[in-house]
């Protein structure tokens, strides 16, 4: 009977606890464990000592961890009678920049930083874990924590679905993710129905001539002009055969060419990166892609058996990320309920991409990527220029941008548990 009254207490004291009163007493070791992320990036493919950590920490908090799938890949369940299964994922890894921040937990490995926030996120699905671990008592069905690697190289999402994760662990009914955002203010949620992250290409074209003396231009197939050519005839894809309200992004990040002035090369190499929406939309842009290229050096006389050579690098390209509509409004109304509405706002769509969408297996199951911004409102009130994501120079405001993530997290995972 005392056992019984004990647990009796111990129920209503934590189903009287608010989301609120938990993030606020675990902010500050949840900073604390940002801030030795933080210092501590490891590259994409790398992320053993993070991933370690992720799965240390999960299982301290009750949840049952496998790690080591696909890569680095962590996995964390809670089972808590019937109901749904709650896929909340963050990334793991860093980026290749040398940190310029100047902040006292500054990254202390030389040329590589959490530039993109994934410390953030880490630290959003640690603190999410623990409130929903602390509020067991307000939900029912399955929590899965996906600490995922290799994301900034957009292949660590495949990697763990190829090692089995739904056959071992369940498919789950739904999967969400948040990413933060270099010009929100902090801790400020935001949403995106339908698509919301670029499906990403990368292509590169070999463009071939026949080379020889820069003073005999008659006698050679000059794939410099052909590239200049090029490179100008592939933004009328996006200006003259496309609809203006689907978006495309077609850069050409890289020329290389020649090795002296009087020389005409054999070839030159560009490497393009093009981002798109629609499924449709990315199939016609890339056709289009290899009929300009093929057609101006046709129109050079290029010889048909030097023509240029054009590849879609599969293992660099990811899908769109397309946000469920119906579950994007249900968890924006959550987040609006228990966050208050000036904390939530929508937004638009952004041309960068994600692995993310990969967890929604092309559209069997509803996904919903959010926003958290990480800005100081006073920072952008300023006018001041923001650095984005990337930047040597991105550094969110911790507490803020946690407090909200975590709240944020553990409100939409906890709308869905039922
Ligand atoms: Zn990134
Ligand atoms: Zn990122």
């Amino acid at each position: 009977m005392k056992s019984f009254l004990f647990t009796l207490l111990i129920a209503t004291a934590a189903s009287a606890q608010s989301i609120d009163a938990i993030v606020d007493r675990e902010l500050p070791s949840l900073v604390e464990t940002y801030r030795s992320l933080h210092e501590t990036p490891e590259l994409s493919l790398h992320e053993e000592k993070t991933s370690a950590a992720v799965a240390s920490r999960l299982r301290a908090l009750g949840y049952d961890v496998t790690d080591h799938i696909g890569g680095f890949g962590v996995v964390g369940i809670m089972k808590n009678g019937d109901g749904p299964i709650v896929l909340v994922r963050s990334d793991l890894d860093a980026l290749p920049v040398q940190e310029q921040t100047g902040l006292s937990y500054a990254s202390h490995v030389a040329n590589v930083m959490h530039a993109c926030g994934h410390d953030i996120h880490i630290t959003t699905l640690i603190g999410t874990a623990s409130a929903l671990a602390q509020l067991k008592n307000r939900w029912h069905g399955t929590v899965m924590l996906i600490g995922q690697p290799a994301e900034e190289v957009v292949q660590g999402a495949a990697a763990m679905l190829r090692d089995h994760l739904y056959e071992r662990f369940g498919t789950p009914n739904y999967a969400i993710a948040v990413h933060d955002n270099s010009n929100l203010p902090a801790g400020q949620m935001a949403y995106s129905p339908g698509w919301f992250m670029a499906a990403s290409d990368a292509v590169n074209i070999t463009i071939r001539g026949l080379g020889g003396h820069g003073a005999r231009p008659e006698m050679t197939k000059d794939p410099i002009v052909v590239a200049a050519e090029v490179i100008v005839a592939l933004q009328t894809i996006v200006s003259r055969e496309n609809s203006p309200f689907d978006p495309v992004v077609v850069t050409v990040g890289s020329i290389h060419g020649g090795t002296k002035r009087n020389v005409i090369p054999d070839q030159v190499q560009l490497l393009l990166t093009v981002r798109t929406f629609k499924p449709e939309v990315r199939k016609r842009v890339l056709a289009s892609i290899e009929r300009v290229a093929k057609g101006v050096a046709l129109a050079a006389g290029i010889p048909e058996d030097h023509a240029p050579i054009v590849e879609v690098i599969a293992a660099e390209g990811s899908a769109a990320t397309y946000n469920d509509p119906a579950l994007t409004e249900r968890l924006a109304q959550a987040l609006k309920r228990d966050l208050g509405a000036a904390n939530v706002v929508r937004m638009d769509p952004m041309a960068v991409s994600e692995d993310f969408g990969r967890f929604g297996l092309d559209g069997k199951i509803p996904i919903c990527m959010l926003n958290v911004g990480a800005v100081d409102p006073a920072k952008i009130a300023s006018g001041a220029r923001l650095p984005s994501l990337h930047s040597s120079e991105f550094a969110p405001v911790p507490d803020a941008t946690i407090r909200g993530a975590v709240k944020g997290m553990t409100a939409a995972a906890l709308e869905l548990l039922h």
